[in-house]
């Protein structure tokens, strides 16, 4: 990146953070700061950053999200909160902030369109995550409006990659199925699977994350709207599945367990506006993407977040 010498990434050893490579960037972990305490976090953003990359984040699939909702809230709430200020206070030029789809209401017109954030209340499922999100939707058009600042927030849908959490209860439905296909081949035994595998889903890989935030930090990208970073391919759970499978050559029976519950059938993104400002881009193909994960899931198990 030609201007920007030094850029700090929170959250830099996890799923996102871990793809941006490179010596202008310096990854930050929760054992480097905590986030949450203002001191810590100011101490860090002193060293005048050129950009900031923001992905650190309490996260979790749906099970800890309903289970650990006041953790859920504090964590992130503060995390951003103090990542906003200490930027502005210290001067950073540029942040970019990762919300979630999980921000969208639940009573919403597909598709997901960027205006459409805070139109009614998100899923009761993870509110508590999903409003400490859109706050900080809030701060940074808050602080573009008295500030001026070039602050953006950006909305993945559902990524996956190398450096995900791969815990079955408490993962993403890919890291946690690439986990239990993993262990059914190791046992021999069938791969279980919830649901009837109809739904739906916007899966993006890790690096077109990290290129395509790359690419909106050099474009100068200014408006006060979020972008949605998605394919705006769907994908059904069962070929998520399929894939898997394929991947890791399990020649085993795969067992739908159709009486666990389904979620919503699908929740489509709309990715109009960053076709726009990138057309040429081209995503990794999902098959691809997979095939690469279970790899370094593979290579990398015991190591691996799990
Ligand atoms: P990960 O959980 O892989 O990484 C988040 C990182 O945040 C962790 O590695 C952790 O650091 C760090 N972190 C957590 N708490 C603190 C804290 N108190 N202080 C400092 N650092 C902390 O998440 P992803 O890479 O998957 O997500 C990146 C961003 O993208 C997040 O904001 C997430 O909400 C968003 N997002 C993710 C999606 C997904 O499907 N994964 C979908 C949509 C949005 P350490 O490991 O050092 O403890």
């Amino acid at each position: 990146m030609k201007t920007m010498d030094k850029i700090l990434i929170t959250g830099g050893r996890g799923l996102v953070g871990t793809q941006f490579v490179g010596k202008n960037y310096t990854h930050l972990s929760s054992k480097d700061c905590d986030l949450r305490k203002t001191e810590d976090t100011e101490n860090v953003f002193k060293e005048k950053w050129d950009a900031i990359i923001h992905c650190a984040a309490k996260v979790g699939g749906l099970g800890s999200n309903m289970r650990f909702k006041g953790e859920f809230f504090y964590d992130n709430i503060m995390i951003n909160t103090n990542v906003i200020e200490s930027a502005r206070k210290f001067n950073v030029k540029k942040l970019i902030v990762f919300l979630s789809t999980c921000v969208f209401p639940d009573n919403v017109e597909y598709p997901l369109t960027e205006s459409k954030i805070h139109l009614g209340p998100p899923h009761t499922s993870n509110n508590a995550y999903a409003y400490a999100k859109r706050m900080a939707d809030i701060q940074v058009r808050a602080y573009k409006e008295q500030y001026g600042l070039q602050y953006t927030c950006v909305i993945p849908t559902n990524i996956y990659g190398p450096n995900d959490n791969f815990n079955i209860e408490n993962g993403h439905v890919i890291p946690s199925l690439i986990h239990k296909c993993y262990l059914s081949k190791l046992n021999n035994k069938p791969f279980y699977v919830w649901g009837s595998g109809t739904p739906l889903r916007e899966f993006i890989h890790s690096e077109d994350i990290a290129k395509l935030t790359e690419l909106i930090l050099e474009s100068g990208y200014d408006d006060d709207e979020p972008i949605i970073l998605s394919t705006s391919e769907e994908i059904s759970i069962k070929e998520v599945v399929e894939t898997i499978v394929e991947s890791f050559e399990f020649k085993g029976q795969v067992v739908w367990m159709s009486d666990k519950p389904d979620g919503q059938y699908r929740k489509p993104s709309d990715n109009t506006k960053l076709k726009k400002l990138f057309p040429n881009y081209k995503f990794k193909p999902f098959k691809e993407g997979i095939k690469e994960t279970v790899q370094w899931f593979v290579e990398n198990y015991e190591k691996a977040r799990k």
